[in-house]
């Protein structure tokens, strides 16, 4: 039985969503930010805390856990900066919790969700996994602390563990379930098809002064159901004990800016974007591009569906649940 903390958060639920086809599947999450009826009815769902060790041990107790894929994390660079003790808390503290707790009962097997900001400005145009890491932002500090923590445990109880490091994940399951729904909601793609559902004003292009061909920052998308993919080849790699230890970086390998996300979805709605320059977002780098070949070498993942798809499955997510 695999244990996916954070279950019921927007990644979560997708991996979730794929897992069960394959595996016995249990979600732990707090729905602090997650949504049960975002939940596979297929997986058994408890609600609960990772940082509360009566909430795991409940888990473990009841149920053969053989590996754990955490991803119940905050995520929001902005408030990572304002309020640094909820992600140090959470992000940190309470995934050293889970680990204890998973050591306890013998579980050695753990996926994590890591991600881009873990490089802070890249020096690179293309990131690959061994470029400079060096966080401009707590919720960034917070995940490479937490690999720096898997690395030492590997070393000392042979703890397995796979590190994900996303890029810029969006996109909706192909089943119409489940999509984007952050509350508040600040990521591009899903702020974009609320403005042309005529749910927002206009939307913000956050500086068009970088140092890019359209003066916009450029993202790396992924897909969604990419990313869970990725996470079972990751996951099959630990449990065939082909992998004791890796870092992959999970992207497209395409960088697009965000005047050209913008036209991208105006292209496959059909509607007209209202659009304003705003000032740069604080912690925003002008460029985060990622080299996937590592992952691709190792397990044979690559991701599938491009930009035009990614927004192509939003937008009838998003229209679905007006
Ligand atoms: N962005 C924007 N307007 C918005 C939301 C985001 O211009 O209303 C920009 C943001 O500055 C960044 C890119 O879109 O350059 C992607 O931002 P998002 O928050 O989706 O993801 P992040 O890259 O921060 O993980």
């Amino acid at each position: 039985m695999i244990l996916v903390v954070g279950g019921a958060g927007y990644i979560g639920s997708h991996l979730v969503e794929e897992l069960v086809k394959t595996s016995e599947v249990i979600v732990l999450d707090n729905l602090s930010t997650g949504h049960e009826k975002a939940v596979d009815p297929q997986a058994i769902f408890v609600k609960g805390d990772l940082g509360n060790e009566r909430d795991l041990k409940a888990v473990f107790n009841n149920y053969p856990i053989k590996a754990v894929m955490h991803f119940a994390a905050y995520s929001l660079v902005g408030e990572s900066v304002t309020d640094p003790l909820k992600y140090y808390e959470n992000n940190v503290a309470a995934t050293l919790k889970l680990l204890k707790v998973m050591l306890k009962y013998n579980v050695k097997n753990f996926i994590f969700s890591s991600t881009a900001a873990t490089y802070g400005i890249p020096n690179v145009e293309i990131i690959n996994e061994d470029s400079r890491t060096q966080p401009i932002n707590p919720y960034g500090q917070s995940k490479l602390m937490v690999e720096n923590i898997l690395a030492d445990f590997a070393a000392a109880y042979d703890l397995h563990y796979v590190v994900l490091r996303y890029f810029n994940a969006a996109g909706a399951s192909g089943s119409g379930r489940i999509g984007e729904m952050h509350d508040p909601e600040t990521h591009l793609i899903p702020i974009i098809l609320q403005h042309l559902l005529g749910q927002r004003e206009q939307i913000s292009v956050f500086g068009d002064d970088y140092d890019t061909p359209d003066g916009t920052c450029i993202r790396d998308y992924i897909h969604v159901t990419d990313l869970a993919n990725a996470h079972i080849a990751a996951l099959d790699s630990l449990l065939n004990a082909q992998n004791k230890t890796a870092t992959y970086n999970l992207g497209n390998g395409q960088g697009y800016s965000v005047k050209e996300v913008i036209d991208t979805c105006e292209k496959v709605t059909g509607r007209k974007a209202n659009i304003i320059i705003a000032d740069r977002r604080s912690g925003d780098p002008a460029r985060l591009v990622a080299s996937s070949e590592k992952i691709r070498q190792a397990l044979g993942w690559k991701a599938e569906r491009d930009l035009e798809k990614i927004i192509d499955s939003a937008w009838k997510w998003h229209q679905s649940v007006q």
